[in-house]
């Protein structure tokens, strides 16, 4: 129909008050099923608050909460409040919550794939992983992976490549490993064991006491923030770079099946997009906030920095493949995760070798 046709046939002088919506406030509403109100459940493997991880759980929640109009009301558990921390995967997946906030790696006694949503020691930054994870396959497997356990997975931050550790020995040939104790948690801990240390894995409510009675000799945590607000440079002495055993470690948010599907879309669409901003809130915070506390430790904490040997970050890189290459042999779904990770890894290393890096060589310039 022509224009001219279209108007003339609605009257003349009244077309354009007639083409004129008549506002219609219940439409929207209308259009998503209902104005039901949900009362969830978020249970964490972190303290509550806890500097930017608890944080990033408030942030998250806050975007859900903010944005749903108070339509999607989600409660805060801190470890231990309503699960232990390492509890979180099976309170979410058995519906004694709705939602979790945690890392993937602790999950690796449902199965050993689960460690490479969050990082692979050796492997992606976390730039390289969040484009591994929303545009080279990750998501995919991720869902896929998770189904079983009647989880829906979502990235919802990275701290970012962390440090590697606090020590109270120097550390300078592999052999100085030897019987060390040292807190580390998923594959990184199994190279540690093949490399002569005792790996040991623990809540981070635990990592201060036990570093600084001796209980263990040596831990890893996360970064400069975090680490800093556990008062870990009261324990230790060295801290050593860099974070081979998670250069980008991705957290994730995992909701319960059930609680998912009785949600109506524009809602699924919310924790789907508020989990996406939180990523950028998350890791715009840690690198700024990593930069801030590294000068403090520095100038008022008398930490003394240290760098690993290149031929003990060789042999544990070697150990690291190693360990991946066995598992993978052993079980299909980690092969089928390995495989997607490493030809992502790879393909992106061209990239970043004259992009990231070989600019980021010029700022020494
Ligand atoms: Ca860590």
């Amino acid at each position: 129909m022509k224009r001219r046709e279209f108007l003339g046939g609605l009257g003349g002088g009244t077309a354009l008050a007639a083409c004129t919506p008549t506002p219609q406030p219940n439409v929207y509403l209308a259009d998503t099923g209902s104005q039901e109100q949900f009362s969830w459940r978020m249970v964490t493997t972190w303290p509550k608050n806890f500097p930017g991880l608890g944080t990033g759980v408030n942030t998250v929640v806050k975007y859900i909460n903010e944005l749903s109009g108070g339509r999607l009301n989600i409660t805060v558990y801190g470890s231990g409040e309503l699960v232990p921390a390492f509890e979180v995967f099976d309170a979410v997946s058995l519906g004694a919550a709705e939602i979790g906030h945690s890392p993937s790696y602790y999950w690796l006694g449902k199965s050993q794939a689960a460690q490479f949503f969050t990082t692979l020691p050796f492997g992606m930054t976390a730039h390289e992983h969040n484009a591994w994870l929303y545009y080279g396959g990750g998501m995919d497997l991720w869902r896929e992976f998770y189904e079983p356990f009647n989880l829906v997975p979502f990235p919802v931050g990275n701290t970012g490549v962390q440090m590697g550790g606090w020590f109270n020995k120097s550390i300078n040939t592999i052999d100085d490993l030897q019987g060390l104790k040292i807190r580390m948690p998923g594959l990184a801990g199994e190279v540690l064991r093949r490399a002569g240390a005792i790996p040991v894995n623990m809540p981070n409510s635990e990592i201060f006491t036990a570093l600084q009675t001796g209980a263990i000799d040596a831990a890893e945590w996360v970064s400069p923030y975090n680490d800093q607000a556990m008062g870990l440079q009261q324990a230790a002495q060295y801290y050593y770079y860099p974070g081979w055993q998670e250069p980008g470690p991705a957290i994730e948010c995992i909701v319960n099946k059930e609680a998912w599907d009785s949600l109506p879309a524009d809602l699924q669409a919310i924790i789907r997009v508020a989990c996406q901003a939180a990523v950028v809130d998350m890791t715009s915070e840690f690198m700024a906030r990593n930069a801030y506390a590294l000068q403090e430790l520095i100038d008022d904490g008398g930490v003394e920095l240290r760098e690993y040997p290149q031929s003990l970050l060789i042999e544990l890189k070697r150990l690291t493949f190693e360990v991946v290459e066995e598992l993978a042999e052993n079980d299909p779904q980690v092969a089928k995760v390995w495989d997607s990770y490493r030809e992502f890894m790879e393909l992106s290393r061209g990239w970043q070798a004259i992009s990231e890096q070989s600019y980021l060589e010029t700022q020494e310039l």
